[in-house]
């Protein structure tokens, strides 16, 4: 699929989900309009001589920057960063919105904003990273804030890139650690951040495969991406006793029935930069594994990796949406005329928002808490969250994303209302 055509489903996606809670909560087009509308969107040009690792001299170039801030009716913006070639303003403002739901259905103070910078890392040195990302946050840092917008890690950003974010903000502010999570722990990163996307998500599939009665011992369960969200994904139920069959990388996927050695791929990744020619397994490419045989299948990349191309080859009983919009909504409506259960992004992979703010209010408090007990936080609210969508799924005889969001619309609405916006 033409990256063109990928952003124009992210967007449409987003909307056509929406319109299926707008008729249920029976909203009147006045609110739908304010709902959907967006705050403020701040484009940037960073100009940078890209340093290439390999060649120091080079040429001058513009790169564009975005930040969308969708909703804040219930707390400040908040929302990933992400650096990637394929980023553009609609991508950003279809994310962006998806954060105002997520923050909402899983009940912290937050709205929903998103960013980023379209640009190919692997192109730059970490030095030519480093200054476009200062220059990022030199030209934003009048729409950021500890209590109007927090960025945190997304797609080809990390620890370290946070890290420059927090040291660049603090230069005209003073040190102000609550200015960007997902940070390292040595400059007030939050235990148990780093996985919490992945561990989320993990305690979600084994919550929602119990209740189908598949037991997650054993289940043959395949992962795209291997990233932040997909390694921890794969890490954490493999720790729990499932055989994780296959995996991939933006190149190409490895297949192997008897189960992936998470770590060992982990250290192969580490050495070669891919997956590919991870000893024990046999190549796959990345629509081939999609349409392998499983029984949890969890897209961990990007969006609209499952389509109309490939819904109807879709062999697993259960989609675990660990990536943003991974779903078109066409592709949606298939895999629930098959029977197959989807557990949607803004509650599949709403650890990381919520130890996102964990970590804020860490910072607030200038008072670290232990790992046990973010994780303990984590796993109860998702577990409650889970109840919650499920009950109102059940009642209202639809599936577990329209039953989200309404939940998530009811809140935002509510809040505006409260406040006359
Ligand atoms: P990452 O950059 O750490 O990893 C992305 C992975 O996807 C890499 O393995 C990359 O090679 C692979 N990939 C990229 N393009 C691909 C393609 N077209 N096909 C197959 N694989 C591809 O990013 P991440 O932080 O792991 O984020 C992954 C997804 O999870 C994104 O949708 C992101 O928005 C979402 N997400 C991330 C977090 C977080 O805390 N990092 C939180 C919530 C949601």
């Amino acid at each position: 699929m033409s990256v063109e055509r990928e952003h124009c489903q992210c967007q449409d996606t987003q909307t056509r989900f929406l319109q299926r809670a707008f008729e249920s909560l029976q909203l009147g087009d006045a609110q739908r309009e304010l709902l959907l509308s967006v705050f403020r969107e701040t484009t940037i040009t960073i100009p940078l001589r890209p340093h290439r690792a390999d060649d120091d001299g080079g040429e001058l170039r513009t790169y564009m920057g975005y930040r969308v801030q969708h909703n804040h009716a219930r707390g400040p913006f908040k929302g990933g960063l992400r650096f990637h070639p394929s980023v553009n303003l609609g991508e950003i403002r279809a994310l962006a919105q998806l954060m105002t739901w997520k923050t909402a259905l899983v009940d912290i103070p937050f709205g929903g904003a998103k960013g980023g910078i379209a640009i190919d890392t692997t192109e730059l040195s970490q030095h030519a990273l480093e200054t476009l990302t200062k220059r990022f946050v030199q030209k934003m840092a009048p729409v950021f804030g500890v209590h109007q917008d927090i960025p945190a890690p997304d797609v080809g950003t990390n620890p370290q890139v946070m890290a420059w974010i927090l040291e660049e903000y603090s230069k005209t502010h003073g040190y102000t650690p609550g200015i960007v999570t997902g940070k390292p722990m040595e400059l007030g990163g939050s235990a148990g951040r780093l996985e919490a996307t992945g561990h989320g998500v993990a305690y979600l599939t084994d919550k929602a495969a119990t209740e189908m009665s598949l037991s997650i011992k054993g289940a043959p369960i395949v992962i795209q991406g291997f990233g932040n969200v997909g390694f921890h994904t794969a890490q954490r139920l493999a720790a729990m006793g499932a055989r994780v069959i296959a995996v991939s990388d933006s190149r190409n996927g490895v297949v192997c029935e008897a189960g992936i050695d998470i770590e060992q791929a982990q250290c192969h990744v580490a050495e070669t930069g891919w997956l590919e020619g991870l000893p024990g397994t046999e190549p796959v490419s990345n629509a081939e594994l999609l349409e392998y045989p499983c029984d949890i299948l969890i897209p961990a990349a990007v969006e609209a990796t499952i389509n109309c191309d490939n819904a109807e080859a879709i062999q697993a009983r259960l989609v675990v949406e660990a990536a943003n919009i991974p779903v078109t909504h066409l592709a949606d409506a298939t895999l629930r005329d098959r029977g197959i259960t989807v557990i949607p992004d803004l509650l599949a992979n709403a650890g990381g928002v919520l130890v996102s703010y964990y970590e804020w209010v860490q910072n607030l408090q200038e008072f670290p808490w232990e790992y046990d007990t973010v994780m303990q936080r984590l796993e109860q609210r998702l577990d409650r969250v889970y109840d919650q969508v499920r009950d109102l799924a059940q009642q209202g005889a639809t599936d577990l994303r329209t039953a989200a969001y309404e939940l998530a619309i009811g809140r935002v609405n509510q809040a505006m209302a409260l406040r006359g916006f």
